[in-house]
């Protein structure tokens, strides 16, 4: 911990996908916030492949369904 009265800037964020700790967390740099959940950038990147399948399954499909079915990726992912 810093004791020279310095504000310390670094974030320690967990992913709540892999419940990795993102070092130096920085928002939509190394993490993303989708539904008050933090990923890292490799689970943002399974969420988007894991919704963009279910989503090319189930095709045609509306925005707003994408963005539902995005949420439920999402509680899926951090349910474990
Ligand atoms: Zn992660």
């Amino acid at each position: 911990m810093d004791s020279d009265g310095k504000e310390s800037v670094m974030i320690s964020i967990r992913c709540d996908a892999c419940r990795k700790d993102i070092k130096d967390a920085r928002k939509d740099v190394n993490y993303i916030s989708i539904l008050g959940r933090d990923f890292c950038s490799s689970c943002n990147d399974k969420l988007r492949e894991n919704a963009g399948k279910a989503w090319m399954s189930r095709a045609p499909m509306h925005y707003a369904e994408y963005q539902t079915l995005l949420q439920k990726t999402v509680v899926k992912m951090t349910a474990g």
